[in-house]
């Protein structure tokens, strides 16, 4: 038996076939970047309109690639929650609309909890007790797991996203979207220690993060304090580089000093990372010499798996073993309460 497992929180339109013990049997992917391009950023009304026109396409290739009909499914499974509604309401629609036709159970899976389950996809052993980061387009929090689908919230970002700072600081030097691709290559040229961006609450003894400000230091060293206007302002690809590699710095250091905070305060031996901004090359050599550094375990989600894609919705077998199932009446939950 498999499950088919489908993904729209963002602008990913995403569906998997997987089987029992988790293998990947059928895996498609369409992505929206080159839509949202020209914007710089995800417009929501572009990535629903989207959705609706290749979910059904998608579920298809997934299916076929798998060479399942619907009668070799177990269940469908759908993320609800977090995302933007529009995006959400068409993976949920049509997971409701399959389950009904095909006379499936459905299952609900949170987006975050997923992106830190392609940790587990990617380790032989139990990755329980251990930290999670998920850093991502929207999201940058740290939770204490007991287990895939038991996370205690520990904090997180209580303004801009690290994913979303990186896209805005690419957009600031018109380096194109995604913006934390293109800051990364830049970054890998430039000087780190070129600008002392800020490093908002480093030392506080909590577990949120805040990144506006830090947005707001790269603005400055671009055009300068109080100033809004960008067009006059010709960077060399030098400049550029200092400015990508002294954000990315700022970024990381954050991230890497709190995770390793949790991993101490909760004694345990494992950081798990996923999302997006996991695909960071700077953040993952970081995060593996301060695991060195601290003796603990590193799992980070494979390259893959860091972005959105339908196969980390494998965390839907572990609901199915709880016999965690959701109703016809399943609604889309846009935003999470204190990580949830
Ligand atoms: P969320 O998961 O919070 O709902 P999302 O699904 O839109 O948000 P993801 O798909 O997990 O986010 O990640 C997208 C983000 O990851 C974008 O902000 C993108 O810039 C960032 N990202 C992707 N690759 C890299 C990289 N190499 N370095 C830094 N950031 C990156
Ligand atoms: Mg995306
Ligand atoms: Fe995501």
């Amino acid at each position: 038996m498999a499950i088919l497992t489908i993904e729209s929180t963002c602008d990913e339109t995403a569906a998997a076939v997987i089987d029992d013990d988790g293998r990947v049997l059928g895996d498609c992917i369409a992505t929206q970047e080159k839509l949202h391009e020209q914007f710089r950023g995800v417009v929501p009304e572009v990535a629903a309109r989207a959705h609706l026109e290749r979910i059904l396409p998608v579920i298809d290739t997934a299916m076929q690639t798998a060479g399942v009909g619907p009668d070799d499914l177990a269940a469908i499974a759908v993320a609800d929650r977090p995302g933007l509604a529009g995006s959400l309401l068409v993976g949920v629609v049509a997971a409701k609309s399959l389950a009904l036709a095909w006379q499936k159970p459905l299952v609900a899976i949170n987006h975050l909890h997923a992106h830190l389950y392609a940790c587990q996809l990617a380790c032989s052993e139990p990755i329980y007790p251990c930290v999670g980061l998920v850093v991502s387009g929207g999201h940058t929090s740290l939770y204490h797991l007991t287990s895939p689908l038991d996370l205690q919230y520990l904090g997180g970002t209580i303004d801009d996203a690290a994913g979303e700072a990186f896209d805005k600081v690419a957009a600031m030097l018109s380096l194109g979207f995604p913006g934390g691709p293109a800051v990364s290559k830049f970054a890998a040229q430039g000087n780190r220690k070129a600008h002392a961006f800020p490093r908002s609450m480093i030392h506080e003894d909590h577990f949120n993060f805040s990144f506006s400000g830090l947005k707001t230091a790269v603005r400055y060293a671009i055009v300068g304090p109080g100033q809004q206007d960008f067009s006059k302002v010709v960077l060399s690809d030098a400049a550029k580089s200092d400015l990508c590699a002294s954000f990315e710095a700022a970024v990381v250091d954050v991230l890497v000093a709190k995770s390793v905070r949790a991993v101490a305060k909760f004694d345990v031996r494992r950081l798990v990372v996923g999302g997006g901004v996991a695909a960071n090359g700077y953040l993952r050599s970081s995060l593996d010499a301060a695991a060195k550094r601290h003796e603990f375990e590193i799992t980070i989600a494979p390259l893959d798996l860091c972005t959105d894609n339908a196969v980390m919705g494998a965390i839907a077998l572990e609901k199915i073993r709880r016999g965690q199932f959701a109703s016809l009446d399943l609604d889309i939950t846009p935003g999470l309460q204190r990580g949830f």
